[in-house]
């Protein structure tokens, strides 16, 4: 069975993983190509973007994609919404694969937000030391609150100056450690952080390290994505591609 992981998380690798070994998937992972060095997964993969709709159908149509799993990140919310309009075009069935986002625990001072733009302005008017953990894309968001100082945590190195006057860079790649992060938190007197709700284990670190310090969370909420088929764990998208049943039960 032809399938199309759609990738980009630590959820896809661990899909990429799982299907790595059996003979009857093969799969192939797919990379937007943000990231400069990729993690190689165990299976084909491919990089970079379909051209929209039209070519995401036109991808599973060659490649005779019998399944496609969206393991995207949930703020990947275009890519997510390609797939659901290309796959009923190709008439592919489609599984999402999504953590559930965080909840409010107790301890939890959380400002919640619909956008980057609208977390930019519950920053305040005044001058504040914020950490970033939203990306490197995202950070022109904030160049029109340049009263802030900023801690900002990048998977790659920053090619070109960042847009924001006083910025601190930390390059790290996930998953991270609450203990970990309180550090960073203290050490930089983190007055506020802003973060999206992601969900799953490898970036909680952050808004528990949070939780810890008593610091407020500006926090995004997840964009809107057209309705499709979804589960959570690695194991429900093995059982969807059939992969619990023994092989007299697949008619192998
Ligand atoms: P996006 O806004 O939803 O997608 C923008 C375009 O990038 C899509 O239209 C598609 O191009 C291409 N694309 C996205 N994911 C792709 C994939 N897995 N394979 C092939 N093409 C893909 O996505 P984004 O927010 O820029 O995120 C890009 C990638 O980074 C995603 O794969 C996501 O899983 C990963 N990621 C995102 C975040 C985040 O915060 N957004 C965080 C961690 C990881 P075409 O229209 O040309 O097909």
């Amino acid at each position: 069975m032809r399938v199309l992981i759609l990738g980009g998380t630590a959820d896809a690798n661990r899909l990429a993983a799982a299907v790595a070994n059996d003979a009857r998937i093969d799969a192939v992972l797919s990379y937007a190509g943000r990231t400069e060095n990729p993690t190689p997964p165990p299976i084909a993969w491919r990089v970079g973007g379909f051209g929209g709709i039209d070519g995401l159908a036109d991808y599973l149509r060659a490649e005779n994609i019998a399944r496609v799993v969206d393991a995207t990140h949930p703020f990947a919310a275009q890519v997510s919404a390609h797939a659901v309009a290309a796959c009923a075009m190709a008439a592919v069935p489609l599984l999402a694969l999504e953590r559930p986002p965080w909840q409010r625990a107790p301890g939890d001072r959380w400002i919640e937000v619909d956008d980057l733009k609208a977390a930019a302005e519950a920053l305040g008017a005044a001058p504040r030391r914020v950490f970033l953990g939203i990306g490197r894309v995202h950070l022109q968001t904030f160049a029109a609150h340049s009263q802030h100082a900023y801690l900002v945590r990048l998977v790659d190195p920053p090619r070109a100056p960042l847009p924001l006057p006083d910025a601190e860079v930390i390059v790290a790649r996930g998953p991270f450690d609450r203990a970990g992060d309180r550090a960073m938190l203290a050490n930089y007197r983190a007055e506020i952080v802003v973060a999206r709700n992601a969900g799953g284990d490898a970036a909680s670190a952050k808004i528990e390290a949070a939780r810890d310090l008593a610091l407020p969370v500006v926090m995004v909420r997840r964009p809107f994505v057209p309705a499709r088929a979804k589960v959570e764990t690695v194991a429900e998208v093995l059982r969807w591609l059939g992969h619990d049943k023994t092989p007299a039960e697949r008619g192998v």
